[in-house]
């Protein structure tokens, strides 16, 4: 089929769209090490979890086995107002690079969360809701999660409590605004309204937070009170299950016009978004049945699977977290204010670190001044203006493109384009004034963080 005849947008028909989520762990032979309970170190049970999270997130967080899970009618109904997101093919830029190589791009910004994230929230506040529970608490970093869940929320009439770190809280105020116009309440962390919060500032007066800090905070809180469950944005095996309907629904179109992909790559803060693209294609590779190249995009200045430990590690900073095998920098990692572009997690999916660790997904660090110029570029050909994370792999599969471009190969690049950046314009102007540098944590500085991992016996 010539070039032409795919349209610079595949969509997919309503009837098109996913009806189950695709849970890779079925088909995973060497499963993601289960959570453990930090006193027992034994498998966290069904009963312990349901203490913490809703009981039908906590029966797909522990299910390794069942490939295909229903997604409920009324969550359907949802997505149907903001989804299917286009796959689009991005004939502008491949023209502006001269490349040979055929670039796509799931664009995931075309809802008022701007991210992909809402995927996760309606289905997180769907169970809250189904469970009869007064709300739910959750902790946000860039803003992006605790906007989808206070969306989410809002349409379940359910309470919504964000705990925002800090430095967003202050760098963001419209994001928090938007959160309260859809009825959550916002309160900045490391926050005096918890036991943890309290502690972290003692010891660290003036931190401007980390994820970590708002997780535990957010946990303390939903524990705390009648009728309250924490829900999380990324990182759990449950959320990248339900951000499956990215993968499932890009690996449709592209059946639709008998594309098959070379190079699948997406920005990894948590592993969300890059676990729900890839998960179907990895089922086929886990299957025997294709091959393709995965490569995952962290921030040089937080980079969790490039220089990162594999092992078992608090999720949170107040320890108050399951622990989870993943490759980390340690819970007490806070990456420097300097770090403008998300993706500030210590640590990644359960799942994603187990397909990496066997050799089955690549890795790749970049640093925010070369991030930036690939948001610039992609900007102003391709018209959307990303997010900073998302331009994580933009940069990518920019850089792939270019060494197709030297050897003369068409090769078929698809990434995940998670969102827009509309809110993180005080980087961008960093970026523009020429006043953004890059911070690479050196050896030194990210062995702190690893003496924080626990020791486990063997
Ligand atoms: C949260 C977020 C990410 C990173 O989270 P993952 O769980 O790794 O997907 C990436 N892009 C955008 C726009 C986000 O909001």
């Amino acid at each position: 089929m010539s070039n032409r005849e795919i349209p610079y947008k595949i969509y997919l028909e309503e009837n098109e769209m996913p009806t189950q989520w695709y849970n890779v762990r079925a088909d995973m032979k060497k499963k993601p090490a289960p959570l453990l309970n930090p006193g027992t170190l034994q498998p966290m049970t069904p009963e312990e979890l349901g203490h913490v999270f809703c009981d039908e997130l906590v029966k797909q967080e522990l299910d390794d086995t069942t490939p295909y899970m229903d997604i409920p009618q009324e969550i359907q109904d949802f997505y149907k107002m903001y989804r299917p997101s286009p796959l689009v093919r991005a004939y502008c830029l491949e023209k502006k690079l001269g490349t040979p190589a055929k670039i796509y791009y799931k664009f995931e910004g075309n809802n008022t969360s701007g991210s992909h994230k809402l995927n996760s929230a309606i289905a997180q506040a769907y169970y809250a809701k189904q469970q009869g529970l007064k709300g739910v608490t959750t902790e946000t970093g860039a803003g992006q999660w605790g906007t989808a869940l206070s969306m989410a929320c809002s349409y379940f009439d359910l309470d919504c409590k964000v705990y925002m770190v800090k430095v967003s809280y202050e760098q963001k105020p419209f994001r928090r605004e938007v959160m309260r116009t859809y009825g959550a309440s916002v309160t900045p962390s490391p926050s005096e309204t918890t036991n943890v919060g309290k502690k972290i500032l003692e010891a660290h007066p003036g931190t401007t937070g980390s994820l970590g800090c708002a997780i535990s905070e957010a946990v303390e809180a939903a524990t705390g009170m009648e009728g309250y469950r924490y829900v999380l944005g990324s990182v759990l095996s449950q959320v990248l299950l339900h951000q499956t309907v990215i993968g499932l629904e890009t690996k449709k179109a592209l059946e639709k016009y008998d594309i098959t992909p070379d190079i699948i790559i997406g920005c990894a803060g948590g592993g969300s978004n890059l676990g729900g693209l890839l998960s179907p294609f990895m089922g086929e590779v886990l299957r025997g049945e294709k091959n393709y190249r995965f490569i995952a995009v962290e921030p040089a200045s937080c980079p969790s699977l490039t220089r990162g430990k594999y092992a078992y590690d608090f999720c949170d900073t107040g320890m108050v977290c399951p622990l989870a095998k993943m490759y980390t920098l340690g819970s007490g990692f806070i990456p420097s204010a300097n770090h403008a572009g998300g993706l500030r997690y210590h640590g990644m999916s359960s799942i994603l670190s187990e397909l990496y660790d066997q050799g089955l997904m690549e890795a790749r660090s970049v640093e925010q001044t070369s991030v930036f110029e690939a948001a610039e570029q992609f900007a102003r050909v391709e018209g959307i203006l990303p997010a900073p994370e998302s331009s994580h792999a933009i940069r990518v599969a920019i850089d792939e493109a270019l060494k197709c471009k030297e050897t003369g190969e068409a090769k078929t690049i698809v990434f995940g384009l998670t969102g827009t950046g509309y809110f993180d314009m005080t980087a961008y102007e960093k970026y523009n004034n020429g006043e953004m540098s890059d911070y690479i944590p050196t050896d030194a500085d990210l062995q702190k963080g690893f003496d924080g991992i626990p020791q486990m016996p063997n």
